[in-house]
């Protein structure tokens, strides 16, 4: 059977082609535009104009997986040759974008969708393809005049240099903060030993993350802390405030001339929450019904401080601040659950949960997994697997998965999925399958010594694993809605479900078996990993909350709203929603909030919209039955299977039988119908 399969793709690009087959694609994207601009526009027709569009877009493999090799290859010169080439496909397909000529004929096919819609039988697909392309280049500015459009494009470039100067303020800022040993008593004397020193034998405290957080998590000074706190907060708030001033500015300036109310609708109408008010009234509902578990965790935390103020004599000043969060939820998290992380991790030895990953995918999914040998891939540690779907009688082959899981030097250093071939169907029906790539950083085992996963590895195992099934089993006509690529709001939600397994009792014992012993996690140790889930989280959403509401509101502004005053937004919307107060101290945290600079703007929301619906999903269809592969199948043909070609509330409705909610949500965080009466 295998050999009427088609091959894996081949990986053994010099520097020089890589160079050369990109020019030649560059080339024919500018042909395509070329050849369609020729076309009278009333002669624009589906044939010659939207058909040849798709089937350029679903046959360009290249450039993503030119992106793969930058991120993997061990080779320099070709490392470099793949960046370089993926620069120059993107420049040349925002120019594609951009053009005009093409966009008058493609709207020409648009006004006459309903009469082509039914002689052509077209498929939901393809309306929603060529609707999407049009939506595309009209939210380009393309349907505005000459001028207003020449308005836009500066616009954007001003905006573009803006973002850039903002990260690079934050990434050129190399503040620290001296402290002596005694100032840092409490955080442990191997953290800090690492940090660089001064000249009079102070430790230099940087703001990255693991030199911070263990200086907030363990440091018994409230000051230190604080300082700490509000220092990092205010980092770069000078060069960064009058930045973020004006993206706001322009983004406001830019949706009103393409005809939306403010930035958030001109992001949302993409997106699946589709409008602002619907994004505004999902984050008041949590933060309403958040604030009961988030005043409990308050007081926790609260009665650890008193104790330790009357412990140590000092004065105790009734509030919980922010700089204490971390402290004193290390503090309860040491006291109160005691989880033996490492010991737990020898029950997850890594060649034992990816096999067990496997089978549980297959199970659930109705999938088979089979390794090919052999694999001629962009390096050797690379391994390659065949995936099936056994929905009927007969299996059918899916597509292929490479494993790319073990650190070294210049490889990609986090855990990420990259789809780099989508699949799709040719014009005469023929399927072409998808290849993906998971590339992670699990520690290599060797002969004498197993490669341990903590529990969060597993589970973000279990989540990437679940992007690369999303690009596998996918099933559409075009690349363009393949697999994950779905909404921005949606794309987390299929891989947040699957991280619910990792934390259920029975699966957690089945994927366990300890790497000397053999033995399965006793009951203990399961019911203290699953005691520390959810500590503290009533305040951990609060502050996520807070995130997506300052975002929200800096994006919404119309020529009504007040004039704007970010640091007392900031704070005083911290205050309300988190509960957590800074003491009156100015802070600038937005100054660094780096996501709603670019890409997450107005967009902070699908963190916490995504996870509601995965826990929705997971309550209504498996948590009952965890394992039942009928709710795994039905499950994976209504959302993994559709990729984006549908809207994915559809799919969403058609999974539970109904409109989602956060009950579910809430239920999982123990916020009880009882607590908000
Ligand atoms: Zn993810």
């Amino acid at each position: 059977m295998a050999s009427t399969l088609p091959p894996p793709p081949t990986w053994n690009y010099t520097p020089d082609e890589v160079s050369s087959l990109t020019q030649t694609a560059i080339d024919n994207i500018k042909k395509l535009d070329d050849q369609i601009a020729a076309i009278p526009i009333e002669q624009a027709t589906w044939e010659n104009t939207v058909e040849p569009m798709i089937e350029q877009e679903n046959e360009d493999k290249l450039s993503s997986k030119f992106y793969l090799l930058k991120e993997t290859s061990p080779n320099k010169e070709l490392r470099e040759a793949c960046n370089a080439a993926v620069k120059d496909v993107q420049k040349a397909s925002i120019d594609s974008s951009m053009r005009h000529d093409v966009y008058l004929r493609v709207q020409h096919v648009f006004n006459n969708l309903e009469k082509i819609k039914k002689e052509k039988k077209l498929s939901p697909e393809l309306v929603r393809y060529l609707e999407k392309s049009e939506q595309g280049y009209r939210r380009s500015g393309l349907a505005l005049d000459e001028a207003t459009r020449d308005k836009v494009s500066e616009l954007k470039k001003r905006m573009a240099d803006l973002t850039l100067a903002f990260s690079k303020n934050l990434a050129d800022d190399e503040a620290f903060i001296p402290f002596t040993e005694e100032e840092l008593e409490g955080v442990p004397k191997e953290v800090y030993s690492e940090f660089a020193k001064t000249d009079d034998g102070k430790f230099k405290m940087s703001f990255k993350y693991p030199e911070m957080f263990p200086v907030l998590e363990y440091a018994k000074s409230p000051a230190v802390r604080k300082q700490v706190f509000v220092e990092n907060e205010n980092r770069a708030a000078d060069l960064n405030t009058p930045l973020m001033e004006e993206t706001i500015a322009i983004r406001s300036q830019l949706a009103k001339l393409l005809g939306y109310r403010h930035h958030s609708d001109f992001v949302l109408d993409i997106r699946m929450a589709k409008k602002f008010e619907t994004v505004r009234d999902f984050l008041e509902d949590l933060k309403v019904k958040l604030r009961v578990l988030g005043e409990k965790d308050y007081k926790s935390l609260l009665a650890l401080k008193k104790q330790e103020c009357k412990e140590n004599d000092w004065d105790f000043d009734g509030k919980l601040h922010i700089w204490d969060v971390k402290y004193y939820n290390t503090m309860q998290i040491k006291n109160d659950l005691q989880v033996d992380q490492h010991k737990i991790s020898q029950y997850f030895p890594l060649s034992r949960i990816l096999s067990q990953a496997m089978a549980f995918y297959e199970n659930l999914f109705s999938l088979r997994f089979e390794e090919v040998a052999n694999v001629e891939a962009w390096h050797e540690d690379v391994k390659l697997y065949r995936v099936y779907k056994r929905d009927g009688p007969s299996e059918q082959f899916a597509g292929y998965i490479y494993l790319d899981l073990h650190p070294r030097p210049n490889k990609y250093g986090h855990a990420a999925n990259f789809g780099f071939s989508p699949g799709y169907y040719t014009k005469d029906g023929k399927r072409v399958p998808p290849c993906t790539a998971l590339v992670c950083n699990f520690t290599k085992p060797t002969a004498t010594k197993p490669s341990l996963m903590k529990h969060n590895e597993v589970t973000t195992f279990f989540h990437e694993l679940g992007h690369g099934i999303h690009s596998i089993v996918a099933d559409t006509q075009t690349t363009r809605f393949h697999g994950t690529a779905v909404a921005r709001d949606f794309v987390e939600c299929p891989s947040q479900i699957l991280e619910f397994w990792t934390w259920e009792p029975v699966q957690i014992k089945e994927i366990s078996q300890h790497y000397e012993t053999g033995e399965k996690l006793d009951d203990a140790l399961i019911d203290s990993l699953i005691r520390s889930k959810h500590v503290n989280d009533g305040l951990f959403y609060l502050r996520q909350v807070h995130f997506a509401s300052f975002d929200l509101a800096v994006h919404s502004r119309t020529e009504e709203s007040p004039e704007l005053d970010l640091q007392n937004l900031w704070n005083g919307m911290r205050e309300e929603i988190s509960l957590v107060g800074g003491d009156n101290e100015k802070m600038a945290g937005y100054a660094k909030f780096a996501h709603i600079m670019g890409g997450y703007d107005s967009g902070y929301y699908g963190y916490l919209w995504s996870e509601v619906f995965a826990a929705d999903i997971y309550y209504t269809r498996f948590k009952a039955d965890p394992m039942n592969p009928k709710a795994g199948l039905e499950y994976r043909q209504s959302i993994l299977d559709r990729g984006g070609s549908r809207d994915e509330m559809e799919g969403l409705r058609e999974v539970l039988g109904r409109d989602p909610n956060n009950d579910a949500f809430l239920q999982e965080l123990g916020v009880s119908d009882r607590a908000n009466l």
